[in-house]
C-alpha cells in the first residue's frame, strides 16, 4: 500500500503526541500531503494576512480560534485534494461535523481517524525541549529527536525555533484546552468504525509501524 491509490487520514490527539511527526513521515508511503492547520495559521500570522491577525491572539494565549474561521480555512484546503493526511484538524464537535459534511459533499470519505494516545507528562516534556522548523513545519526535540547540529535543521541547513506556545504556561493552557474541546471527539468516533488507536508513548519508529499496520488492516478490511 505505498500511494497506490487515495488515502484520506485524519490525525487525533492533544499537542505533541507526535502528530506532525508522523504526517512528515508518513506522506510519502501514503502520497498523501499533510494539512497542519497549526502550520497553515502559523504562516499567515508570519504574513500579517487577514486570517493570521484573526488567529494571532487566541494561539499565543493556547486557546483556539473560532470554528468559522478555520472551518472557512479548511472548505479552502481541502478543494481539489483526494488524498490528505488531517494534522490537527478537526478540534471541535462543530470542526467535525463541517468535516463530514464537507467530504460528503465532495465524496472523499475518511480512511481512518488515528487517536495518539499520551499523558501529559509526557507531552508536557515533549513540548517544552521542541525545535521546529519554521519554513517546513518538521520538529526535533533536544533529547528525543535532537537534529546533527544543535538549532540547525538536517534537511535545510536553516534555523529552528522554540514555538511561544511551546513556553511551559502556554503548554498547560493548551492541554487544558485539548481535554475540554478536543477530547470530546474520540465519544464523537466512537460508533463510526474509524478510530484506530495508536501508544503514541512509543517510539517515532513504532509509532509509525502501528499506524500503518491498522491503516491497512484497515483499508484491507474496507478494500479487500
Ligand atoms: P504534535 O504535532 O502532535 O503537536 P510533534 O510531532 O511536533 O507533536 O511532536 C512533539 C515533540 O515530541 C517534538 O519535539 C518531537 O520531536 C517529539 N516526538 C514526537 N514523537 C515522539 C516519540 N514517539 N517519542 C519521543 N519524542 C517524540
Ligand atoms: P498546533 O500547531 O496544532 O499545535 O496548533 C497551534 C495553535 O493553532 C493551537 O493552539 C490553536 O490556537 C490553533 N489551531 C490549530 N488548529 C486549530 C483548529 N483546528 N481549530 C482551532 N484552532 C486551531
Amino acid at each position: 500500500m505505498t500511494g497506490k491509490f487515495a488515502m484520506r487520514l485524519e490525525f487525533l490527539g492533544p499537542p505533541g503526541a507526535g502528530k506532525g511527526t508522523q504526517a512528515k513521515a508518513l506522506e510519502e508511503k501514503f502520497g498523501a500531503a499533510q494539512i497542519s492547520t497549526g502550520d497553515i495559521l502559523r504562516t499567515n500570522v508570519a504574513a500579517g494576512t487577514p486570517l493570521g491577525l484573526k488567529a494571532k491572539s487566541y494561539m499565543d494565549a493556547g486557546g483556539l480560534v473560532p470554528d468559522d474561521v478555520i472551518i472557512g480555512m479548511m472548505e479552502t484546503e481541502l478543494a481539489g485534494r483526494n488524498s490528505f493526511i488531517l494534522d490537527g484538524f478537526p478540534r471541535t464537535v462543530a470542526q467535525a461535523e463541517a468535516l463530514d459534511a464537507l467530504l460528503a459533499k465532495l465524496g472523499l470519505p475518511l480512511d481512518a481517524v488515528v487517536l495518539f494516545d499520551a499523558e501529559r507528562q509526557a507531552l508536557i516534556s515533549r513540548l517544552t525541549g521542541r525545535w521546529t522548523n519554521p519554513r517546513t513545519g518538521r520538529t526535533y526535540h533536544a533529547e528525543y529527536d535532537p537534529p546533527r547540529v544543535a538549532g540547525i535543521d538536517d534537511e535545510d541547513g536553516g534555523p529552528l525555533v522554540q514555538r511561544k506556545d511551546d513556553s511551559l504556561e502556554v503548554v498547560l493552557e493548551r492541554l487544558d484546552t485539548y481535554d475540554e474541546k478536543t477530547a470530546p471527539l474520540v465519544e464523537y468516533y466512537a460508533n463510526s468504525g474509524l478510530l484506530v488507536r495508536v501508544d503514541a508513548l512509543a517510539a517515532i519508529e513504532e509509532v509509525t509501524a502501528e499506524i500503518l499496520a491498522a491503516v491497512e488492516a484497515r483499508s484491507k478490511a474496507v478494500r479487500p
